[in-house]
């Protein structure tokens, strides 16, 4: 793990608007940053980061936190290397601290597959432009095909020696680990020999949205050869091919400029778009989208514009791939290129204009073009039609949003003569089904096991008091070190002070009173740490927690817009800010507190005297009844305090 030093040195040096600015374009607003959010689909900004509080927080989805946390959620990535991505943007050398044996291996290996595949993809670079054979064979094929030098750079492609194991012996001498080279799959050990998966190949790297190399395509440039075209790298601790799209690191800032991500099949295609200026293009590398592909891709734009190449079979296999983007809730266009053409070809063959004006013209909507297509085919055949029906509804099923589903089936009922009423009955019969399937998946409350009483007594105990609890918390978190009262001590003539913390923290431990949620319960043991050692705590140390679960929370809790307790808001009296009336406010969410307490302690005490009723237990009744009388005394004294607010 990253020692707390180093943590801190990274968490001072990001400053949130920098570090949220390279990813989404923000504007000052007040005092205060607004952009739209890179976690939800949105028209009009609701993403808001404060640089005096160093927290993000979008009013639309509700993500919030600080420039870890955003790193972590945008990147994809755990919270070290979230650390360590910051370090490297802001020049901090990071110092690790122990960690377990088995936490240690799986990080050093990660980071060293990582380190063996970027050493790879600058050895291939350097074959393709500084050796006879990489200029000859390699450089030679891709000018052939009219690639520029400055794309080929742009996106790192090399080539790999002929001689079957040149790169993994040059590795080996180099000093990487023959372990590795296996594990990223550049190599392969066969009868305690070691080769090169890619020999005589151009390859081309699969970065991380981050620009990491993950992993290798390559593509055999004899045309004799036995062996597949293409070749892409196995599976790995660090290179899975579901989740990653080919190009996204060169197309990422262009995706969110455009609001339009284009999807073509080869790394040549999305290099060929590059070379005609549109670079908001990926590539699935031959494979039908995954949920977690359309999520990245999501993350930039919720349109997606996909080029099929004109052949009619090829379409009609990969069209039902498409409900998944549907599914995601994105507008899906797909735009059909002149027979025989793919994105290469076409591209190189008219002009730049000519190319982005066609691809402009020639969109179309997807559920529009998947009905024309099928109906084409089914012509006359009515069970083909029938068929047909039930495809496009299932597609329309799919869309999450009422009004766009609207809208297809007025549009499809024109286009399949058949009437709406129908479509709407097929297609909220195929929602009813595919609800149940999902709760087959993933269970739903009403599914859950009933839990066992213990259980039922927490959860129970959270929600009632839960409010209260967080309104302690938020006080602490936002006022703990501002001083509510001074006076003078007799003894020696000292000035006195209690902050809001001495205060709270002193009120609920002469009370014995503990938290019911966990993470209130973590902040508050800090403060109350930090009374007992006299030292003052602010909201940054918090909303920079080492722990993410904290410092979510606290980022959460202190961008809450509203300015006056949440609990007494409604009491008329209370019309200035929070911190003009701490010291009202601070006793009175104290006293709430107490009494969310006491009223859970009463109803255990009920649970137990009806127990004790039914075993006769005298002695029993008699001790929880005094008790009880007791609680109910406290609580009446509270409520009058408060203004007869709690009700028993
Ligand atoms: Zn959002």
């Amino acid at each position: 793990m990253i020692d707390r030093q180093t943590i801190e040195r990274i968490l001072d040096a990001a400053q949130i608007v920098d570090v949220i600015q390279e990813f989404v374009p923000l504007k000052k607003r007040g005092v205060n940053y607004l952009g739209l959010c890179p976690f939800h689909n949105e028209k009009t900004p609701s993403f808001t980061v404060s640089p005096s509080k160093e927290i993000f927080k979008c009013f639309g989805c509700g993500k919030v936190g600080n420039s870890v946390n955003f790193i972590m959620e945008h990147e994809h990535l755990s919270y070290p290397e979230a650390l360590k991505y910051l370090a490297r943007k802001y020049n901090i050398e990071v110092v690790e601290k122990e960690l377990t044996p088995e936490e240690v291996e799986k990080q050093n290996e990660r980071e060293s597959l990582l380190v063996v595949t970027a050493y790879a993809a600058r050895q291939f670079s350097e074959n393709l432009f500084q050796t006879d054979e990489g200029i000859t064979v390699g450089l030679s094929y891709f000018k052939e095909r009219g690639f520029l030098q400055n794309t080929l750079k742009n996106f790192e492609i090399g080539y790999s020696f002929e001689k079957r194991d040149a790169f993994s012996k040059r590795a080996l001498e180099d000093g990487y680990k023959q372990d590795f080279l296996i594990k990223t799959g550049l190599s392969i050990e066969h009868e305690d020999h070691i080769f090169d998966r890619f020999s005589g190949r151009v390859m081309f790297p699969i970065h991380s949205l981050s620009g990491q190399v993950l992993g290798f395509g390559g593509r055999i440039l004899k045309s004799d050869a036995k062996t597949a075209k293409y070749l892409n790298s196995p599976e790995s601790e660090i290179y899975h091919k579901s989740r990653i799209l080919y190009g996204i690191f060169q197309a990422r800032k262009a995706i969110s400029q455009e609001d339009k991500c284009y999807l073509v099949e080869g790394y040549t295609d999305v290099m060929s778009l590059h070379e005609v200026n549109i670079e908001n293009v990926v590539a699935s590398s031959g494979t039908s989208l995954t949920q977690e592909q359309v999520r990245l891709i999501k993350r930039f734009t919720p349109n997606i514009t996909i080029l099929y190449d004109g052949d009619a079979a090829g379409i009609k296999a990969s069209i039902r791939g498409i409900d998944i983007v549907l599914e995601e809730g994105m507008n899906v266009k797909i735009v059909l290129l002149p027979d025989g053409e793919d994105p290469d070809s076409y591209s190189k063959k008219v002009s730049n204009e000519e190319f982005s004006k066609y691809l402009k013209e020639k969109e179309t909507d997807f559920i529009r073009f998947k009905t024309e297509l099928l109906l084409e085919e089914a012509s006359n055949d009515p069970v083909k039609k029938a068929n047909l029906i039930r495809d496009i509804v299932r597609s329309i099923a799919v869309i999450p949003e009422t009004i766009t589903r609207t809208v297809y089936i007025k549009e499809c009922s024109s286009y399949l003569e058949i009437t709406e009423a129908i479509l709407y009955h097929e297609v909220n019969k195929m929602r009813q089904q595919r609800t149940f399937q999902d709760r087959n998946k993933y269970p739903g409350p009403e599914d859950l096991p009933v839990p066992p009483p213990m259980m039922q007594k927490s959860i129970k105990l959270e929600s009632s008091t839960y409010v209260s609890e967080k309104e302690i918390i938020r006080l602490l978190l936002k006022f703990g070190s501002i001083v509510m009262a001074k006076k003078i001590r007799e003894e020696d003539g000292q000035e006195e002070v209690t902050t809001v913390a001495d205060y709270i923290v002193n009120e609920i431990i002469s009370d014995d009173l503990l938290f019911d949620n966990p993470v209130f319960e973590k902040i508050f043991d800090e403060f109350r740490f930090a009374v007992s050692q006299g030292i003052f705590i602010g909201e940054k140390q918090f909303v920079k927690h080492e722990d993410p679960v904290i410092s979510r929370l606290s980022a959460d809790l202190l961008s809450e817009p509203h300015t006056l307790s949440k609990i007494f808001a409604n009491k008329q009296t209370y019309v200035e800010t929070e911190d003009m009336k701490l010291k009202e406010i601070v006793p009175d969410t104290v006293l709430k507190f107490k009494g969310d307490k006491i009223q859970v302690r009463l109803k255990e005490i009920m649970t137990q005297l009806q127990e004790a009723v039914k075993a006769e237990d005298t002695e029993k009744i008699l001790s929880l009844q005094k008790k009880d009388q007791g609680l109910k005394l406290a609580l009446r004294m509270i409520s009058e305090r408060l203004g007869k607010r709690i009700i028993i």
